[in-house]
């Protein structure tokens, strides 16, 4: 058995850049940057009104109702481009440039424009530099804002296109085979004969891999036979970067994925860790293909994937933080360790009224207890050499990706 800490490492280890390409900006959600973005004007790129109402200049408002004459009109995307002097006004919109000579802004609530005469009173005073935001206050042309290696999410888009990033260029998808192994699964669509179970494993790992940006191919149920498992774990391997497979690697009579792997001279890592749940993971190389064999309990499933197979794929595509958050936290409820192994144990997270966050084990029945498992937002990580761990303790914990 080898530490989670060690087994991560051997996975980083192992792991190759993919390669870059460029995509459309509008289909870059969720990839990982592979160039530093920087900004190519200053933002904003002229001194924007931030309201609508009268662009003025100060010192003519400190005496209210002021009277002053209305001498243009400023919108975005057509503003009044003369100088406005002293006694003079200019209507302006929200987002357009406000035109030299004035430095504030007076909102329109606090103005009254009579009708037809050209004049609008301020009715109140107005600060220098009220609802303006000058050019480059937000940012500076050549600034760099993204960096290379930084998972693009939504808030990012508005950067990239602000930014004139028609194309960007990201990590390569890996291409992920996916494989459910065990001679009880049966499809989604079937209803369960006697001694069977419909396959989850499919799905969650397909789930988790394309939410780490794989293009995920998902194999069709493999029996428990071990001329079956190599035949199809070799033809993946040929045709993919990562092959997970998940069943078959416990102590079992019919647990097969492991001796399918060595017959085919895979590469073996490491095939048992000091983790709980999830102690029998193998990972090995099969050609050009790195190999993750998950064990088949479906919260293993999420745990190990997590901690290794969503490493390896955000690692190949150039993530600078390829591993889960860590994050600590105050335990709520007394929750037990394993005396040999470190525990990742499904947790919910909150916090109290004093801003501390709280985590809280799940009550559930264990690591085949995927319907509790579906609640959990992080995993509670307690060293090994632990019995129970008393509420309040602090610990540490792991935010589960959505
Ligand atoms: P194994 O690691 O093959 O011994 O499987 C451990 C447990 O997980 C057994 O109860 C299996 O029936 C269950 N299991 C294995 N594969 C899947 C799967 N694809 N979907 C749901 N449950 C599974
Ligand atoms: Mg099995």
């Amino acid at each position: 058995m080898i530490p989670v800490t060690d087994a991560i490492q051997i996975v980083l280890q192992q792991v190759s850049l993919l390669g870059t390409e460029s995509v459309p900006l509008g289909d870059s959600l969720g990839r990982i940057l592979a160039e530093d973005i920087i900004a190519d004007t200053d933002l904003p790129p002229f001194d924007r009104a931030q309201m609508d109402g009268y662009a003025v200049q100060a010192a003519n408002t400190a005496d209210t109702p002021a009277r002053l004459r209305i001498v243009g009109e400023s919108a975005a995307g057509a503003g009044w481009h003369q100088e406005m002097k002293s006694g003079e006004a200019v209507r302006i919109m929200t987002g357009a440039p406000v035109p030299a000579g004035a430095d504030a802004v007076q909102q329109v609530e606090l103005t009254r424009e009579a009708d037809g005469d050209g004049v609008v009173e301020i009715l109140e005073p107005v600060q220098v530099g009220r609802s303006i935001v000058r050019r480059a206050d937000e940012i500076k042309s050549g600034t760099t804002v993204l960096r290379a290696g930084e998972a693009i999410n939504a808030a990012m888009i508005a950067t990239l296109a602000s930014f004139g990033y028609a194309q960007v260029k990201v990590g390569r998808q890996p291409r992920v085979a996916v494989m459910a192994t065990g001679s009880e699964l049966v499809d989604v669509d079937q209803k369960p004969g006697q001694d069977q179970i419909r396959d989850s494993n499919n799905y969650t790992i397909a789930a988790y891999a394309s939410r780490c940006g794989a293009i995920v191919e998902r194999l069709p149920l493999a029996g428990d036979d071990t001329e079956g498992l190599k035949r199809e774990i070799a033809s993946a391997a040929r045709r993919s970067d990562v092959v997970i497979t998940s069943g078959g690697v416990s102590m079992g009579v019919y647990d097969f994925t492991k001796a399918a792997l060595k017959e085919l001279g895979a590469e073996i890592f490491f095939e048992r860790v000091a983790l709980r749940p999830g102690k029998p993971t193998v990972f090995g190389r099969l050609g050009n293909a790195l190999v993750f064999g998950l064990p088949g309990n479906p919260v293993s499933v999420a745990v190990t994937f997590n901690l290794f197979a969503r490493t390896a794929l955000r690692a190949m595509q150039g993530a600078t933080d390829p591993e889960l958050k860590k994050e600590t936290a105050v335990l709520s409820r007394s929750v037990k360790g394993s005396l040999d192994r470190e525990s990742y144990l499904p947790a919910v997270l909150s916090t109290d009224e004093k801003g501390t966050l709280l985590a809280e084990p799940l009550r559930w029945g264990g690591s085949s207890d995927f319907v509790a498992f579906a609640r959990a937002t992080a995993l509670i990580n307690l060293p090994a050499g632990n019995k129970t761990i008393e509420s309040g303790r602090q610990i540490k914990i792991f935010r589960l990706p959505a």
